[in-house]
């Protein structure tokens, strides 16, 4: 039985950012603007070290390049493909956009960026901005030249166990009072449409990207109709599957006994959002993230776990 491989998150400072990282995931973050846990990823602009174990120390970049056997991956990137973020929004993030693979190659020399977000926990009445009104590109560039945000932004309602699929060129914002698990491409690329006239600390405005963002955008928006799918449910397990896009497939798995999975030889990435308990004989506890290697067919589990499983699509 291969070991569990625990990545050290990494943490970053947003306008909009709070200190929930620490109170609801005991993690040691650096300040009370702490808005985003990169828990898997190997993007170089944070690139997360193996925490325990024979691997411990090294990036998670090096060990996808130096360790390919770990992975047994079908993806045809040569860069560690996936990115899981926990994200505290104390504050609105900006409306943005990102871009397809194509258009983030040719621009930012980066991968495009699916993106999702399963909601961990909402404040009442909490939203999301998901979509937009417009239904030609006409449409879309005049009503963001005249500043109409209220016409053209569509608000939607977000509650603790929703989950969201944000293609690429979909509009989209989190908003305050809400805690997400992200999965996504590996990527950074944002392209920033609106930032409510917000200044920072210094009194600057961020940068907004307007023409990137316009030339993006999905006209009309395409509402995400994937439905959850239940692939074993009963009273001592739950696992469903979230989404599966050109990219990643994302599964929630709520264990509240001893269970037996299967998997196939490919590798997993596991996220614990409650709970602790034993996977493979190894302790795991709510905030953890870790790699589950190709060649684990297995997975025993004990405890009260619910995690979030993510892996490569080919
Ligand atoms: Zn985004």
């Amino acid at each position: 039985m291969k070991e569990l491989i625990f990545l050290e998150p990494i943490f970053k400072e947003r306008i909009w950012g709070g200190n929930r990282l620490a109170t609801e995931f005991g993690y040691n973050i650096p300040n009370n603007k702490t808005g985003e846990a990169w828990v898997i990823s190997a993007h170089k602009n944070g690139d997360c070290q193996v925490k325990n174990g024979t691997y411990k120390g090294l990036k998670l970049s090096q060990l996808w390049q130096q360790y390919p056997k770990i992975f047994n991956s079908s993806s045809k990137n040569a860069e560690f493909p996936l990115m899981v973020k926990i994200i505290d929004a104390a504050d609105d993030l900006s409306v943005q956009v990102h871009p397809n693979d194509e258009f983030a190659k040719t621009h930012e020399n980066d991968l495009g960026k699916e993106e999702c977000w399963y909601i961990l926990d909402a404040e009442p009445n909490a939203e999301i901005i998901y979509g937009h009104t417009a239904k030609n590109k006409d449409e879309l560039d005049s009503m963001i030249d005249n500043n109409q945000w209220n016409k053209l932004l569509v608000n939607t309602s977000a509650q603790k166990g929703d989950f969201f699929n944000v293609p690429t060129g979909t509009v989209h914002a989190i908003k305050k009072g809400l805690l997400i698990l992200e999965v996504q491409q590996s990527s950074d690329t944002t392209y920033r449409l609106y930032d409510y006239d917000r200044r920072d600390d210094k009194g600057d405005l961020r940068e907004l990207h307007l023409d990137k963002a316009k030339q993006v955008i999905n006209v009309p928006h395409d509402n995400d109709t994937q439905q959850c799918k239940v692939i074993k449910s009963n009273n001592l397990i739950t696992h469903m599957r979230l989404l599966q896009n050109n990219y990643f497939s994302v599964e929630l798995i709520r264990n509240t006994s001893t269970n037996i999975i299967n998997k196939p030889n490919q590798y997993w990435l596991a996220s614990v959002i409650n709970g602790n308990g034993q996977i493979n004989n190894q302790m795991v506890r709510k905030g953890d993230s870790f790699i589950i290697q190709s060649s684990t067919k297995e997975l025993r589990f004990s405890g009260n776990i619910e995690l979030i499983i993510t892996y490569e699509v080919s």
